[in-house]
């Protein structure tokens, strides 16, 4: 995620900034020109300090849900972002503003990332056959919800924006890593995989030369996982155990690894961040001087960014909390990661 600053003053803002902390300036996202702007509120509506321009909050900024804003004079009344709703949770419930302010928070650097990847995005209200829609349910009433994704279809289930909750269940499936960004860059991966490669027989072979064939049949694999689990040396070819249950959950889930990666390299950029530790090996040394989005070669990106997460690893383990990567990325995975940058840049150039 980029850093943004105030066009008032000057002081740096966070994506999820509804104002800015030094000056009070009403702040929000602009998807158009993905950056943030800062404005002076004029009769209810926000004139940009920047260039006058006249914008409107996306209807849900009055649940505290989102910074998106829209040109005042265009007729939407949500951004981008929340037009892919289509179950919210049910806000009669006390708790479940805060949970949908994760989900929410989650989601939106989410739609961010998938536009500056140039991703088709289009919401179901829309387009009804392939669009884009996100239900977030509660269990209660619903037994049988589960998180996934179908034809377009992404279902949250609303226990993951409980932070107690996530943690329970990344202890019983003995998961690393468990966040609801995860879980968005999942699912997503399933619906670009039937949008961009399912349709495609080039792509879809070369697809299956890396992936494996997925015509495996989904519903045994997946029994098989759970009742076997991975072979030992899984680490060799995939990104995690869960990845080896089936071609198309390592799709997904190397397609999410794929977007942690490209995000955090997009931050290091924005910051500044060069490694250069205090060791003879010269592999450790990092130093991203690129926007990743801008880059054709995976291997460039991978390369300035692996010393980087060594380093946020590192001042995890001084603060006591767990490895905030905790994965090794072989060179299997790599070239897994190769296939789907290639991809999208090759898309980009369409
Ligand atoms: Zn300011
Ligand atoms: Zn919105
Ligand atoms: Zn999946």
């Amino acid at each position: 995620m980029k850093i943004f600053e105030c066009d008032n003053c000057g002081y740096p803002l966070y994506f999820e900034n509804q104002s800015c902390e030094k000056c009070s300036h009403l702040s929000g996202y602009s998807d158009l020109h993905h950056g943030m702007k800062t404005f002076t509120s004029v009769n209810g509506n926000l004139k940009s300090d920047r260039d006058g321009e006249i914008f409107k909050y996306c209807r849900n900024s009055v649940s505290g849900v989102c910074n998106w804003i829209i040109p005042f004079k265009e007729e939407r009344e949500y951004c981008l972002a929340c037009s892919l709703n289509r179950i919210i949770p049910d806000l009669s419930i006390q708790e479940n503003t805060e949970k949908w302010q994760k989900l929410e928070n989650a989601k939106h650097r989410l739609v961010y990332q998938l536009q500056r990847l140039e991703l088709p995005i289009s919401p179901r209200s829309s387009d009804v056959n392939k669009g884009l829609c996100f239900d977030f349910v509660a269990k209660q009433g619903n037994p049988k919800v589960m998180t996934g994704h179908n034809n377009g279809i992404i279902t949250i289930v609303l226990s993951e924006a409980d932070t107690v909750h996530r943690e329970y269940v990344k202890k019983q499936l003995s998961e690393p890593y468990r966040t609801l960004i995860g879980h968005f860059r999942h699912e997503v991966g399933h619906y670009y995989w039937s949008l961009l490669v399912s349709g495609n027989q080039t792509t879809l072979s070369e697809f299956r030369e890396v992936f494996g064939d997925e015509r495996t049949d989904y519903n045994q694999s997946l029994n098989n996982h759970y009742q076997f689990g991975a072979t030992s040396n899984w680490q060799e070819s995939y990104i995690s155990q869960y990845a080896t249950s089936h071609p198309w959950e390592d799709w997904a889930e190397t397609w999410a690894h794929y977007l942690h990666i490209m995000d955090m390299t997009e931050t290091s950029y924005f910051f500044g961040v060069e490694v250069n530790p205090n060791v003879k090996d010269q592999s450790f040394k990092g130093k991203v001087n690129f926007d990743p989005y801008e880059i054709m070669d995976f291997n460039k990106i991978y390369k300035e960014w692996a010393p980087i997460s060594l380093v946020i690893n590192s001042l995890n383990r001084s603060m006591g909390v767990p490895d905030m990567y905790p994965f090794v990325v072989s060179q299997n995975v790599i070239q897994k990661m190769n296939f789907i940058h290639n991809l999208l840049t090759q898309l980009k150039r369409e």
